[in-house]
């Protein structure tokens, strides 16, 4: 019979508890990982590797489409959506094989079944069989699920959530898409890559409003160009079944009639069923459970990393939060720090951001000063015809120390990691400047727009031209 006593227990598989899990045994610790569902928690299972498959499809056919630009005749071009799902579905597959080898490579034990506590040191675990497990310490990481609020019930038929739209094997003719959040805006643009008629709902009086009104307006331009309908302002209060589809109701406003829905209004935290209160962890009304810098919650010896702590809500976060936490749980101090957390929307184009936005620089007292440089006076972007979009740098203006960047275009996922790497490290403007960019590339970019806002461009002519 195993021994039931284990010096570190993380709950939940997800992004969050697997790399939490490992560091944790990286230390030397007796580790059990627990989980109720799959290996890969959301990220993995149903958000980031499904979503961005499935983006990846929608590229090719976008890069395909072009190639009578480039000289190149291909005759008519066509796909088959159940093929790109069987796709998606055996990359999940492959990815939580190999996840699971790697656990278990690092000396972790996976136990399967719904984690709950019954004290600070007592876990029971209910699945195939039931166990009572005990721990020093434990890390929370059970992530988060699609909201379904009773005004959008989802059937998953007509009525999807983020989880099951990716299980559809056949593409609707329209699908309304009720919140246009990162989310959102992913599948509008999957979707309409792919010969969906699309229309957008938001609330807000723009699309991605956390993200800044720059990025806002460009994406819905891009948007706009692919034929998707986007409205903002719009209050929806109910979806109705029809014959053909479904009806949306909007207030003041009449009808929205189409084939499908996707209801993407944002996450449910998961905290509720852990018996959190028993142990007497702080959980906030939308169950958010309270953690400090060290990822420890209002319960010494209990930590909580990743979704269900409400911050950020990004998998690399949970990630970072789950190293953070497990060196604290294994006695070495680490601390949290969110200046520089890159985000990533897999729209087409790309957006990515770091730092603040040019309106938090606004609201500020900082001295600050902008550079942007456009995409289209980029010898690679140019060659390769990927001229839309633009690279943004925010300085401050007193210290030159980087404080954020937005860039929206090919590539902007791999682009941000630059920038993201100066903020983390206190870098100045100099340092970008004076770094050697290689040639032609897209990351000259960075190079161009820091010039700018030092007022040196190099490559767009000067603010004052010199007659
Ligand atoms: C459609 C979509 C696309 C996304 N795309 C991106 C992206 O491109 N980039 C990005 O950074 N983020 C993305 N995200 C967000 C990302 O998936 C989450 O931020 C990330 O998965 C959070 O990781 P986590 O470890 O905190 O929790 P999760 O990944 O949610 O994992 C939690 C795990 O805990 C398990 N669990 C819950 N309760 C218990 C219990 N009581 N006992 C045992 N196990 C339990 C669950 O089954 C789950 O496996 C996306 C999300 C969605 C929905």
């Amino acid at each position: 019979m195993e021994n039931k006593k284990f010096d570190i227990v993380v709950i939940g598989a997800g992004p969050g508890g697997y790399v939490a899990a490992i560091k944790a045994s990286q230390y030397g610790k007796k580790v059990v990982l627990i989980e109720k569902q799959f290996m890969g928690g959301t990220c993995l299972n149903v958000g980031c590797i499904p979503t961005k498959t499935l983006i990846s499809n929608a590229h090719i056919l976008h890069t395909i489409k072009q190639a009578a630009d480039f000289g190149i005749s291909t005759g008519p071009v066509s796909f088959e959506y159940a093929k790109m799902k069987h796709r998606k579905d055996s990359v999940v597959e492959k990815m939580r094989k190999s996840l699971e080898g790697l656990v278990k490579s690092n000396g972790i034990t996976i136990m399967q079944g719904h984690a709950e506590f019954i004290s600070t040191r007592e876990l029971k675990i209910r699945g195939e069989m039931n166990e009572i497990i005990t721990f020093d310490k434990a890390i929370v990481a059970t992530g988060s699920e699609p909201l379904d609020i009773p005004a959008f019930p989802c059937d998953h038929k007509k009525v999807l959530n983020s989880t099951s739209i990716l299980e559809l094997s056949t593409l609707p003719k329209s699908l309304a898409i009720i919140g246009g959040g990162y989310i959102g805006c992913e599948f509008a643009s999957l979707f309409a890559e792919l010969g969906v008629k699309v229309t957008i709902l938001e609330a807000m009086p723009m699309i991605l409003a956390p993200q800044g009104k720059t990025i806002s307006d460009v994406i819905t331009r891009a948007f706009i160009k692919k034929g998707v309908d986007v409205q903002t302002s719009v209050m929806v209060e109910g979806i109705d079944d029809t014959a053909t589809g479904v009806s949306i109701r909007i207030k003041d406003k009449g009808t929205v009639e189409c084939d499908m829905a996707l209801v993407s209004i944002g996450r449910k935290i998961v905290s509720s069923d852990l018996g959190l209160d028993k142990i007497g962890v702080k959980v906030s009304d939308r169950g958010a459970v309270a953690v400090d810098a060290k990822m420890e919650t209002t319960t010494p010896g209990i930590y909580a990393i990743g979704d269900v702590t409400g911050q950020y809500m990004l998998a690399h976060v949970a990630s970072h939060q789950g190293v953070v936490a497990a060196s604290n749980a294994c006695g070495v101090k680490a601390d949290m720090h969110y200046e520089a957390v890159p985000a990533v929307i897999f729209t087409s184009p790309e957006i990515a951001m770091v730092g603040i936005t040019p309106e938090q620089a606004a609201e500020s007292q900082l001295p600050f000063a902008i550079g942007k440089f456009p995409f289209q006076a980029l010898g690679k972007a140019v060659a390769s015809m990927d001229t839309e979009g633009f690279a943004q740098i925010i300085i401050n203006k007193q210290t030159g120390q980087v404080l954020g960047a937005q860039v929206i275009g090919k590539d902007a996922s791999s682009l941000i990691s630059e920038i993201a790497l100066a903020m983390s490290n206190e870098l100045t403007l100099d340092c970008i400047t004076e770094t050697i960019h290689a040639h032609p590339t897209l990351p000259e970019a960075w190079l161009e727009a820091a010039l700018i806002a030092g007022d040196t461009p190099i490559h767009l002519p000067p603010k004052v031209k010199k007659t």
